[in-house]
């Protein structure tokens, strides 16, 4: 097991500069997500990491070693990729087997370590057949055995799961927290996708346009988004948010937007007439029993089982309210909304800073 450390890393590919000097520390045991849209550079971070890519400056460190220039196959790590990068001609023992054997290991060790690492994956039934005979999941899990069976200091995925159906996604999400809660091996995970990333990261580095936008916990980042990029990627059903006018008067603050009067958190947020985005998350919103609140219209409802999600119109802004359970109410109804005060957010309307926040989340853990 192993810390690994990113001093002011960064990336050109020719004049085209990527990764814009990133620095972030991961504990030993820690399982860390790096998430953010397409092209914000996560995959290329991680691949400096592995090795496969050279680092054009800053500084990469696995435990205390400095890594910049060390080969990838000395860097004791494995990395498992959405492609699998399975053997084909190989079956499932030999493919698990083969980094061990290309280092000439004990045969015995060999076949201990890959029996020990098919029982965890639930793979003993199907050591002997062909990458052509598994499923999708069986082969993803297939690339994870061939990482443990490597005993690596740190385990690297990139998208592991992208090419996996929606539920098999959900079952081995499960299983790699599974397996990193029994191994508790380090490991640096690669997505596009905030709802893995919220599910399974210990902590999650938020990452645009090759820098990082904010690094914390799960719920950290779901409640107190320190930004309006991170306010937004994180959730599902995405943040609601409205331009608007702060006003704070006679001990009483709330947001004019979309004419209505949107309550905020209790925080010094700013100055009388001072414009915000205002922020809301579709689940911190609730239905009024009374006429009083925010007036909205109702666009669609969507029930989808357990919860139901409600496309509105206040204003001319359309918002998203998620409630659990079902509504008797019909598109076009005049609703009346509660807001949850404490759970709002603000942000500056030129950086889209969060204006409560008293100090930026820390970026290395203490
Ligand atoms: P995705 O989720 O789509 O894989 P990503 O966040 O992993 O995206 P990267 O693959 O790291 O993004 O790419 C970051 C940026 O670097 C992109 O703009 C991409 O076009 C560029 N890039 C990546 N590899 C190369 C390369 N070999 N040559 C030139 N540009 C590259």
């Amino acid at each position: 097991m192993a810390s690994v450390t990113f001093r002011n890393v960064q990336k050109n590919f020719g004049r085209f500069k990527v990764i814009h000097g990133i620095s972030f520390d991961i504990a030993d045991g820690e399982f860390v997500v790096l998430v953010g849209p397409s092209g914000c550079g996560k995959s290329t971070l991680l691949r400096m990491l592995a090795g496969l890519e050279p680092i054009s400056d800053g500084e990469i460190d696995i435990d205390t070693r400095v890594v910049n220039e060390v080969d990838s196959k000395d860097r004791d790590i494995a990395m498992v990729f959405q492609s699998y990068a399975l053997y084909p001609h190989m079956t499932v023992r030999d493919n698990m087997g083969f980094s061990l054997r290309l280092r000439k290991a004990d045969t015995d060790v060999t076949s201990r370590r890959v029996d020990d690492a098919a029982r965890i994956l639930n793979l003993t039934q199907l050591l002997d057949r062909y990458p052509r005979e598994l499923s999708g999941g069986q082969r993803q899990r297939v690339a994870m055995g061939r990482a443990i069976v490597r005993d690596p200091k740190v385990f690297l995925f990139d998208e592991p799961l992208s090419n996996l159906d929606a539920k098999l996604r959900v079952a081995m999400r499960a299983e790699i927290k599974a397996l990193h809660q029994r191994l508790k091996t380090t490991t640096v995970y690669v997505t596009h996708d905030q709802i893995e990333a919220m599910t399974m990261a210990d902590r999650i580095v938020v990452m645009h346009d090759g820098i990082v936008e904010q690094i914390g916990t799960p719920l950290e980042l779901f409640d107190r988004p320190g930004n309006l990029f991170v306010a937004q990627f994180i959730g599902s059903p995405a943040m609601n948010v409205l331009p608007g006018t702060l006003r704070a008067r006679e001990g009483r603050t709330y947001v004019e937007a979309e004419g209505q009067e949107w309550p905020t958190a209790p925080q010094p947020l700013g100055h009388d007439g001072q414009q915000v985005q205002y922020g809301v998350r579709p689940s911190d919103l609730r239905l009024s029993a009374t006429p009083t609140g925010i007036r909205a219209q109702v666009v669609v409802v969507e029930p989808t089982g357990a919860e139901t999600e409600l496309l509105l119109k206040v204003g001319d802004a359309e918002i998203v309210l998620v409630m659990h359970g079902r509504t008797s109410v019909q598109p076009d109804e005049t609703v009346f909304l509660a807001v949850d005060a404490p759970k709002t957010h603000a942000f500056d309307t030129e950086g889209g800073r969060r204006l409560d926040a008293a100090a930026p989340a820390p970026a290395t853990l203490q």
